[in-house]
């Protein structure tokens, strides 16, 4: 990068807030993401719009690629520098402006962490839903960048389900203001839904409106061990059917629950073909009404046995194997790809078995978990990315998971977004009009192709 790239730079942010020196490039070089990695040019840290609009105008003019980044814990490559250029760190723009209980929403800047706004909620009796498993540790700008999911997501939604507003700068460096505080709100394009699941390609997002829900005032949690999976996909539908929505309806396969017992110890029976985990919320008195019903289901359908938990600390045991599942999997061999194929949920059952036998005809180790009641599964394939024998047969094993995930009426991607990961699998799902109809937006917005350029859509 030149240097008068780089002094114009640190007149935006300030010396404190420019690196440069190999160590910290080396840092910014690659994301929770195995398989993408390469060196940025230099990385900023701006402190506001102003300085968020400035660099995008420097870049702009200068046809400089700019990787927005929040915690870098996406799984798609989305902040990996592939093409040089400058890591955009938005970590600076922290602060919670407002908690509006009167129209239930917060005003945030996007690097405020997810946990911490659900925190600062939980005072007015109200949170924030979106709950990907590092909800401590992700940004919300990443995580409405990536319309991020979590366990929540079948009664609750995602997070689209919860983006009302925001503001962005555009490529230009221009900042453009959408949505807002109204619950009803049909004028013009949906600006706010474009944005949001966008994955830092169209535009940089530096002010958010979040809606916000009553907190459920109480909970029940509930495990079921299946001897066959097909009992286990029919109490799913089942649950559905006696018209209850969980807030959470889990899924572990046999592979899952052998590593996740072996890390756990929660006493998982080793032979059992799924275990389910479901928790129901709301008014007490309905939660009891519910519990009971999904008790039914569960034993209509052969349930080999149920666990109600009681107390606190038999919550934390029901659900330290749901937690267990992707640890104790990372833990087997040194590269983890965690995936999110999804598919409607009366294909769980058929998209598990067409996973197993994926990994047995290729020989690969897969372990599927995931979220049952909305078909987001995370098919989780480890192995050794220095051995490329192996590596080969987890290309071909992934290109037979997403295409069957597809062919069941499915999607690549439930939470995960595509990134780079998913990219050569675009088309098939979508086909050439839809892509090009995407590729026609990025054009539109980023006309120099700078923003995140080659991820989601690939080169336009
Ligand atoms: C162990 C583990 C568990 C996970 N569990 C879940 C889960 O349950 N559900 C789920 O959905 N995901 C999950 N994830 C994925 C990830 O944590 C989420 O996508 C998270 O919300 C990303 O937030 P982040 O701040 O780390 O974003 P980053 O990784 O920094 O960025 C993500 C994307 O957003 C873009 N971006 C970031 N900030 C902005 C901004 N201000 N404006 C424009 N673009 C921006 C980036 O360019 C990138 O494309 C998991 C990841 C790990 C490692």
């Amino acid at each position: 990068m030149q240097s008068q790239i780089i002094d114009a730079l640190t007149k935006i942010v300030g010396q404190e807030y420019i690196l440069t020196s190999p160590e910290d490039l080396y840092s910014y070089s690659y994301d929770a993401t195995p398989g993408f990695q390469n060196l940025p040019e230099a990385v900023v840290r701006p402190a506001n719009t102003e300085e968020v609009s400035k660099i995008l105008a420097l870049a702009n003019t200068n046809k400089i690629p700019v990787y927005t980044r929040g915690s870098g814990t996406n799984l798609s490559a989305g902040t990996c520098p592939m093409q040089g250029g400058i890591v955009m760190v938005m970590t600076r723009l922290d602060k919670i402006i407002e908690l509006d209980s009167a129209n239930l929403v917060a005003v945030c800047e996007p690097g405020v962490i997810v946990g911490d706004l659900n925190t600062a909620a939980a005072k007015f009796g109200l949170i924030c839903p979106p709950d990907p498993g590092t909800v401590k540790t992700a940004t919300l700008g990443g995580t409405v960048s990536e319309n991020a999911g979590g366990l929540r997501g079948l009664k609750y939604g995602v997070t689209k389900h919860y983006v009302m507003g925001m503001e962005v700068v555009l490529a230009s460096g221009e900042v453009m203001n959408c949505g807002g505080k109204n619950v009803k709100d049909v004028s013009g394009y949906d600006m706010t839904k474009l944005f949001t699941g966008s994955e830092g390609t169209l535009g940089v997002i530096t002010k958010l409106i979040l809606k916000l829900v009553p907190a459920p005032e109480a909970k029940k949690s509930m495990m079921a061990v299946f001897k066959n999976l097909d009992d286990a996909g029919n109490s799913v539908s089942g649950i559905i059917a006696a018209n209850i929505i969980p807030a959470t309806l889990e899924i572990m396969d046999n592979a899952t629950i052998k590593v996740a017992e072996e890390y756990s110890k929660v006493g998982l029976p080793l032979d059992a073909e799924a275990v389910l985990l479901i928790e129901v919320d709301g008014n007490p008195i309905v939660v009891e009404q519910e519990a009971e019903k999904v008790l039914n289901v569960l034993k209509a359908n052969n349930a080999f046995s149920v666990q109600i938990a009681k107390t606190a600390a038999e919550v934390d045991k029901l659900w330290a194997c749901r937690r267990a599942a992707l640890p104790a999997l990372n833990k087997l061999r040194t590269t983890t790809y965690c995936e999110d194929a999804t598919v409607p949920r009366s294909m769980v059952p058929k998209f598990l078995r067409a996973v197993q036998d994926i990994a047995k005809r290729n020989n690969v180790q897969i372990g599927t978990f995931g979220h049952a009641g909305d078909g987001n599964m995370h098919p989780t394939i480890v192995c050794d990315i220095r051995d490329k024998v192996e590596m080969a047969r987890v290309e071909t094993a992934m290109d037979e998971m997403f295409k069957a995930a597809v062919d069941l009426g499915g999607t690549l991607s439930g939470e995960h977004g595509i990134g780079l990961g998913k990219l050569q699998w675009m088309e098939y799902q979508h086909g050439p009009v839809t892509i090009n109809a995407m590729k026609a937006i990025k054009r539109a917005l980023d006309p120099n192709l700078i923003l995140n350029p080659g991820k989601l859509v690939g080169e336009c």
